[in-house]
């Protein structure tokens, strides 16, 4: 008897959930596709009795079937013919925003496109924000805010990694691993809950071990999904890479090497290069973004300064630096000025030109260097390995999720809750509203991420990432 009120307790709590329901929204429209001309231009239209407010400039015989493509011609108030495309109607909640939607391929002339945009705009449709049609599929419950924000990123996939983990995300894997946990913190609040809700019957509890055991799961699994917030950054926006050392070691030979092709002006008169060199390349489908410095040493030359001056800046924005070394000759002060520069950030000590042989202190010095030829290519892919290892992109366990800052905002949020929860349960005469209180507001921050609970200003930062028409 007392198991089964406990039962239905946790039925109750789980279904608090915000179960979305369709809102019937003002209808919008956008052109959907980059402006130009091209084969076609779709126009998106999405909102309650969208077909209603447009029919009069779109003709077809009798009212449209959903999901059916008719061939339409589009005219205007002395009907007169502006463009013949298809269209495609959508009725609630079937649709991509789960409103009533149309969506019109015309050909792809923008004066075409705008002239339809003016006449639905005439018709009393608003023109739609970007990424509203994405922000009213997650208002609709289409999909989670997971899924919505990798929307852009597949729209914005630079290489087929990122293509590749934000296919994953819009399919749901962060949503479900996130769930998981979610799962895990619901019912341990139900039990406190419970425990205080009938706390003079006899309903199952748990012991301070249990549920110490179960936060540190989720633990576990915030900090399992946290480890892959570098790695998704990287895969979204590059990992950027400065070469430094001082001049002549073999920096810019190194960068060429490294691209594959002369971009760099390699010369042998120390401090040519002036300025940093930016390029990208993408090294296992992960854009690495190199920076190529300006020798850095002691010079009067006040061109030259300036160029350090920069370099200088430019390493710290580095996620990774590369310190040449010419390993024919012994390390000088000036390799070590370099070096105390960098030697607090992420780096790779690489000993170029061993092909002129390598002299016996510079290797006792650096022992765990990488050691390169720029000029024949030897060891240059065993650097790039290095390089990806360094990152973390390399990685045995990879989850093959890449979370995102905001995603790891929210996590650091639950991870400290729950940390200190951990702690007050530990504690002598602590009252269970307390910790019911903190197991609420950990699993508030879950929430958050797949947004069940979400904020205006969250949702515009998210959805401000979108173009228009998406
Ligand atoms: P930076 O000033 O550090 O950018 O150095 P550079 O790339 O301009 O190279 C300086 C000189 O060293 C040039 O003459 C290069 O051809 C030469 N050099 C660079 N890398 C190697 C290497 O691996 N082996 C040999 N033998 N010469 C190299």
């Amino acid at each position: 008897m007392h198991l089964e009120k406990f039962l239905i307790w946790i039925i109750l709590l789980r279904n608090q959930e915000k179960k979305s329901m369709i809102k019937l929204r003002e209808p919008i429209v956008a052109i959907a596709t980059p402006y130009g001309a091209s084969a076609i231009g779709v126009i998106r239209l999405s909102g309650q009795g969208v077909w209603e407010r447009v029919k009069r400039y779109v003709k077809i015989r009798g009212e449209p079937k959903p999901r059916y493509a008719y061939l339409v011609k589009l005219i205007d108030e002395s009907e007169s013919t502006i463009d013949q495309g298809i269209m495609v109607y959508y009725m609630s909640p079937n649709s991509y925003t789960g409103e009533d939607m149309i969506e019109l391929s015309l050909h792809g002339n923008p004066l075409i496109l705008k002239k339809a945009l003016e006449l639905f705009v005439r018709s009393g449709v608003r023109l739609a924000h970007p990424g509203e049609f994405t922000k009213r599929a997650f208002l609709n419950g289409k999909m989670d805010l997971t899924q919505a924000e990798a929307v852009a990123d597949l729209i914005n996939a630079k290489t087929e990694l990122a293509r590749k983990a934000a296919i994953r995300q819009l399919q749901g894997d962060l949503s479900s691993y996130v769930n998981s946990l979610r799962e895990k913190m619901l019912e341990l609040l139900a039990y406190v809950e419970a425990d205080i809700e009938f706390s003079e019957e006899d309903i199952p509890t748990l012991t301070k071990d249990q549920t110490i055991l179960i936060l540190t799961s989720v633990e576990d699994g915030i900090r399992a999904l946290l480890s892959t917030v570098r790695r998704g950054e990287f895969i979204r926006r590059g990992i950027n890479l400065a070469i430094v050392g001082k001049p002549n070691v073999g920096k810019s030979s190194l960068f060429n090497a490294l691209l594959g092709q002369d971009r760099a002006i390699v010369t042998d008169i120390p401090g040519t290069t002036r300025d940093f060199l930016q390029e990208q390349v993408h090294l296992y489908g992960i854009p690495i973004n190199f920076i190529d410095t300006a020798g850095i040493r002691s010079t009067y030359d006040s061109l030259e300064r300036l160029g350090i001056q920069r370099s200088v800046e430019r390493i710290k924005n580095a996620d990774l630096v590369l310190f040449v070394i010419d390993s024919s000759n012994p390390v000088e002060r000036e390799d070590w000025e370099v070096y105390n520069l960098i030697k607090e950030r992420d780096h790779i000590k690489v000993l170029n030109k061993v092909d002129l042989g390598i002299n016996p202190s510079v290797m006792d010095t650096f022992p765990d260097a990488v050691w390169i030829s720029a000029k024949t290519g030897e060891g240059i892919e065993k650097l790039k390995e290095v390089m990806l290892e360094k990152v973390g992109l390399i990685n045995e366990d990879c989850m093959n999720l890449y979370i995102s800052t905001r995603h790891a905002d929210m996590l650091e949020k639950a991870l400290s809750v729950i940390g200190s929860v951990k702690g007050k349960i530990l504690m002598e005469d602590i009252s269970p509203e307390i910790i019911m209180l903190d197991i609420r507001e950990a699993l508030n921050h879950l929430e958050e991420i797949v947004g069940i609970i979400t904020t205006e200003d969250m949702l515009d930062s998210v959805f401000s990432r979108f173009c228009i028409g998406k």
